[in-house]
C-alpha cells in the first residue's frame, strides 16, 4: 500500500510503533525530571530570601529591639530580600502564563521598532547608573510582526536589561533592527524542525542586542536559556537577577515562531539576536519543536 514503510526505515510497521513509544516514555521521564528540578530550584530560590527575612524579623523583635542603627540597616536588607522574592514570583508567574498559551498563536500586529524605543526609554535610567548609553539603529520601514505586545516587550526588556547588567561600565549597548529572512529554523531545544523544501522564504525581522561585557564561554551557551541556569549565580543574584529572564525570552520567541541566537566572545561581549516572522507570513512559518518542560 502507499502507506507501507520502506524496509530501510525499520521493517515491520509494528516495530516502528514500539520504537516511537519507547522514545515517548524517555521524553516523558525527562520532562518529569526537569519539572521536579524546576520546582526544587524555585523553592530553593524563594527559601533563601525568606529565611533571611525571618532571621532579621527575629533579631529586630529580640536582641536589636532598641538599636536604631541596626534597625535601619536590617530594614534595608529586608527590603532588598523582599524585592528579590517579588521579582522571582513575577517571573514565575510570567513563565507559567507563557506556558499556558505557548501552543496558541499570538494575535495582534506589533510595530517592534516602536516597542523597542519604549523599552529603551524605560531602561535608560538604569543604563545611566552604570554610565552605559543605549543606541538604537535601523528600524525604518520594518514589517509588522504578528505578536503579543506585552510578551514582545518582555523579550526586549530582558535582553536589554541583561546587556546593561553584564556590560562593562561606560560602554555602549547597541540595538539593531533589520529586515531579514527568517529561515526555517531548528527549535531552541536543538531538535530540527521540519523543513519546507521549496516553500517561500519567510520574510521577517531581526533585532540584535550587543553589549561590551565579559562575554559567555562557549560551553555555557547551549544551557543559557534553561530555567535558573546562570554562569555565575552569585553575580546574577547580586545584580538582582532571577535566572529566569532568558527562559522567558525563549518561550515567548518560540510562541511567535521566531528564533533566538546567541553570539559571544569571552572578554569582548555578547550579541543576542531575535528573529521574528513578519505578520502576514507568520501563518506560513515553520512550527517550532515542543519546548522543554
Ligand atoms: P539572570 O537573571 O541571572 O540575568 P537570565 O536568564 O537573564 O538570568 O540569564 C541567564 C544567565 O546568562 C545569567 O545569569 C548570565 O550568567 C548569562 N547572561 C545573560 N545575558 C548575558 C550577557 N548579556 N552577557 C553575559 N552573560 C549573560
Amino acid at each position: 500500500t502507499p502507506f507501507r514503510q520502506p524496509a530501510e526505515d525499520g521493517g515491520e510497521d509494528g516495530e516502528i510503533t514500539a520504537i516511537v513509544t519507547l522514545h515517548d516514555i524517555t521524553a516523558i521521564k525527562r520532562s518529569e525530571q526537569m519539572r521536579a528540578d524546576f520546582v526544587a530550584n524555585a523553592s530553593h530560590e524563594l527559601r533563601t530570601p525568606l529565611s533571611t527575612l525571618v532571621g532579621f524579623i527575629e533579631t529586630l523583635r529580640g536582641p536589636a529591639r532598641d538599636d536604631a542603627d541596626a534597625r535601619d540597616r536590617f530594614l534595608a536588607i529586608m527590603q532588598e530580600q523582599a524585592g528579590r522574592m517579588s521579582r522571582l514570583v513575577m517571573d514565575l508567574l510570567s513563565l507559567s502564563r507563557i506556558e499556558l498559551d505557548e501552543h496558541t498563536h499570538p494575535t495582534g500586529e506589533t510595530n517592534v521598532a516602536a516597542l523597542v524605543q519604549s523599552v529603551v526609554a524605560m531602561l535608560e535610567l538604569k543604563a545611566a547608573a552604570r554610565k552605559i548609553t543605549i543606541k538604537v539603529q535601523g528600524g525604518e520601514g520594518l514589517p509588522r510582526v504578528q505578536g503579543d505586545e506585552d510578551q514582545l516587550t518582555q523579550v526586549f526588556q530582558n535582553l536589554i536589561d541583561n546587556a546593561i547588567k553584564y556590560g562593562r561600565e561606560q560602554t555602549e549597548v547597541v540595538v539593531t533592527l533589520e529586515r531579514a529572512d527568517a529561515p526555517p529554523m531548528p527549535g531552541a531545544t536543538g531538535i530540527r524542525a521540519r523543513q519546507v523544501p521549496h516553500g517561500p522564504r519567510i520574510q521577517g525581522i531581526k533585532v540584535s542586542v550587543t553589549d561590551k561585557g565579559d562575554g559567555i564561554a562557549r560551553t555555557h551557551l547551549p544551557r543559557l536559556t534553561e530555567r535558573f541556569y546562570r554562569v555565575d549565580a552569585a553575580r546574577s543574584r547580586a545584580l538582582g537577577g532571577t535566572g529566569l529572564g532568558l527562559a522567558i525570552v525563549k518561550h515567548i520567541v518560540n510562541r511567535h515562531r521566531g528564533r533566538l541566537t546567541i553570539d559571544s566572545e569571552v572578554g569582548k561581549g555578547s550579541t543576542f539576536t531575535v528573529h521574528l516572522p513578519a505578520a502576514d507570513k507568520a501563518e506560513k512559518a515553520v512550527p517550532q519543536s515542543a519546548p522543554n518542560l
